[in-house]
């Protein structure tokens, strides 16, 4: 059982987690927990590194920002033990829960699930993890996993100690086809194939982290999203609640064309006019950007008219706009160009479907139907089971809200 942030927001909610895990354990269930920090607790850390130094160690950020976690694991072990449930809290290096030393964005590498299990099934103990969090054994450190981590805990947990599920809890019941805090109309999802799910979390919904889904695709671990703000009592422990079970391709039935749309206005466009078109300019470009660990998304390239020159847009994450432009303006000489031309007020709108397979003209309609509303599309890629559109970032709720109503998804 996994519990994030929203579901763990202060001491009510705190005891409402107990009464959920209360029921599973009743039920004669061997429960495992992990829990993120509560609510604005890991963005209030983040802050106060980044106002002590603006440019900080990452060990010491990883020190800082895995403190959430601990507080919350703490807490929950207390209110399962006041409701007379045996329970236990642990940090990721007490497990451990071994991770590689790339710290603010760490890899699990291993977990030691002999003690866990032991105390899972000798004990009855109910095990509290503190999710986000892992060792990096070499070193000694704290590690932490990337924003929404606690999720990627969660999946490796499960598949460490074979568990027959890992039940995420959120604030919402289940995986819908689009946000919906931003689309009314977008319905929750009864199934959902890995491959759709990772495209869905790595083009901007947050309701998974990719790393969750990707471990859950190798580990084969049954991922169920849910809401813990069902009345914790009013659940059938053994029945079906609402929620979206992430699935093999094969275990569903009637598979639509899309399934699903996703959106990020976390996106910047770079544009380069008027570079020489010939052989190793694009490796003279994304080189120097590959070097400076900025990881460039869709890519459009013009034929040159004349044979001389053409313009290059591609995005990057806003976060490393500014970086990215000095980097190319350092590397002019090298490249040879006239001018760089940017806008961070953009945002790619994805649409997603493993039915795009074997279905030609999805994109097409696409096109026509944000033609039809007037927005302009800045860049477009595709790959088997998605495309991927720029558009003006002021667009972003008209073009997901068409979209959805256009493959059929408002129902
Ligand atoms: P937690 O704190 O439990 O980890 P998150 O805030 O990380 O929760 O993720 C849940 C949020 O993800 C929801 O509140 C919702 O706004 C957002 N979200 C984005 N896209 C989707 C989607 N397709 N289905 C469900 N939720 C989504
Ligand atoms: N608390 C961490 C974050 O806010 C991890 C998580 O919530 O999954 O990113
Ligand atoms: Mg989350």
């Amino acid at each position: 059982m996994k519990f994030g942030g929203t579901s763990v927001a202060d001491i009510e909610r705190i005891r409402n987690v107990a009464r959920h895990v209360k029921r599973e354990v009743a039920a004669g269930h061997e429960v495992a927990v992990v829990v993120s920090a509560m609510a604005g607790t890991t963005n209030q850390l983040v802050t106060w590194c980044q106002q002590t130094a603006a440019a900080h160690d990452a060990r010491e950020y990883d020190a800082v920002v895995a403190t959430g976690e601990q507080i919350t694991s703490g807490l929950l072990a207390i209110a399962l033990q006041d409701i007379g449930i045996a329970a236990r809290s642990w940090q990721g290096w007490q497990l451990p829960i071994l991770t590689t030393d790339a710290h603010t964005t760490a890899r699990i590498t291993s977990i030691d699930a002999a003690a866990l299990v032991e105390r899972l099934a000798m004990r009855r103990e109910v095990a509290v993890i503190s999710g986000f969090q892992g060792l990096h054994a070499e070193s000694g450190r704290i590690t932490t996993l990337g924003r929404g981590g606690s999720d990627t805990s969660a999946v490796a947990v499960a598949a460490a100690i074979r568990a027959n599920r890992c039940d995420i809890y959120t604030d919402v019941d289940g995986v819908y086809t689009t946000d919906p805090r931003v689309v009314s109309r977008a319905q929750r999802l009864v199934k959902i194939a890995f491959e759709e799910m990772l495209e869905l979390a790595s083009l901007g919904a947050k309701v998974l982290q990719v790393r969750s889904v990707e471990l859950g695709m190798v580990h084969k671990v049954r991922i169920f999203v849910r809401s813990s703000f069902e009345a914790p009592d009013a659940v059938d422990p053994h029945g079906v609640p609402p929620g979206t079970l992430i699935c093999d391709e094969e275990d569903i039935v009637e598979q639509q064309v899309v399934t699903g749309i996703a959106f990020s206005k976390d996106e910047a466009q770079i544009s380069i006019r008027r570079v020489e078109d010939k052989p190793g300019v694009a490796a003279a470009i994304f080189g120097p950007l590959a070097e400076a660990n900025i990881n460039v998304d869709m890519i459009v390239q013009n034929v040159s008219a004349d044979g001389r020159f053409t313009d290059l847009t591609f995005t990057v994450p806003a976060g490393d706009f500014e970086r990215a432009n000095r980097v190319l303006t350092k590397a002019r000489a090298v490249i040879g160009y006239e001018r760089l031309d940017g806008a961070n007020d953009v945002a790619k709108v994805s649409v997603i479907g493993i039915g795009m397979r074997s279905h030609a003209g999805v994109a097409a309609r696409a096109f026509r139907a944000l033609a039809d509303r007037g927005i302009n599309i800045r860049a477009i890629t595709t790959s088997e089971i998605k495309f991927s559109l720029l558009i003006e970032a002021a667009y972003t709720e008209l073009a997901v809200r068409t979209l959805h109503s256009l493959y059929g998804l408002d129902r």
